[in-house]
């Protein structure tokens, strides 16, 4: 088992997930798997002048990110302060989807960002997808997609921290999602949901368990 964001060799349990997190660069399993997406279907993308939009950019993970795509790397965030390995500019979503001109992106990037914005989030999908360009990648994750229950939202109208922890897990968490999440994302019109290429044997060289941090991987139509 080898870490692949900073080629460290052990790995430690977190929140009572054997061997989660990376004891070199703190990187979570769903890390991991994010960097071996992007190298093989981000990455090839860059040296073209590509735009990336990286939300609730990771620290572990923006390194890289911004030597591939320099200057075309934009990081953004609703609280920036929480990043400042960042450089991230403020957007709060749902309020900004006009803070990007339509078809701007070649790739956007998002890990365990959705339940964290309020509304519903065939409307945040689709804010999303606005502003890639025709043939722009998502390469995203949610918290529990395939979980056997329905999405449930809302949060942001309870009454208190401990409703939402009670049903979402988190103080700040809005919702939780279920399986209509992962139809909606193979459904979604104008584009397709593409095979992310991670099997578990990889999964295994990635110190990450069968099936675990399932990522979504769409590409917008050519116009
Ligand atoms: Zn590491």
């Amino acid at each position: 088992m080898r870490c692949n964001i900073c080629g460290g060799t052990t790995f430690e349990a977190f929140r009572g997930r054997a061997n989660e997190r990376c004891a070199g660069c703190g990187a979570k399993a769903r890390h991991r798997v994010a960097l071996d997406i992007y190298e093989r279907l981000l990455f090839p993308l860059a040296g073209d002048g590509a735009h990336i939009l990286h939300l609730a950019p990771e620290e572990c993970l923006v390194p890289v990110l911004r030597e591939t795509f320099r200057d075309g790397y934009v990081t953004a965030d609703a609280d920036p302060d929480r990043y400042p390995w960042a450089d991230a500019r403020r957007l709060v979503l749902p309020d900004q989807f006009d803070a990007f001109p339509p078809a701007h992106f070649d790739a956007i990037l998002h890990n365990h960002v959705l339940e964290h914005i309020p509304g519903h989030y065939r409307d945040h999908l689709a804010g999303l997808v606005d502003w890639l360009k025709p043939g722009g990648l998502m390469i995203f994750s949610v918290p529990g997609p395939y979980l056997d229950r329905m999405t449930r939202e809302g949060g942001e109208h309870f009454r208190t921290d401990a409703e939402r922890i009670e049903l979402f897990r988190q103080a700040d968490h809005f919702k939780r999602f279920g399986r209509d999440f992962v139809k909606h994302v193979e459904t979604m019109a104008g584009g397709r949901r593409l095979d992310d290429g991670v099997t578990d044997a990889r999964r295994a060289e990635l110190a990450v368990r069968p099936g675990k941090a399932p990522f979504f991987v769409w590409r917008r139509n050519e116009e």
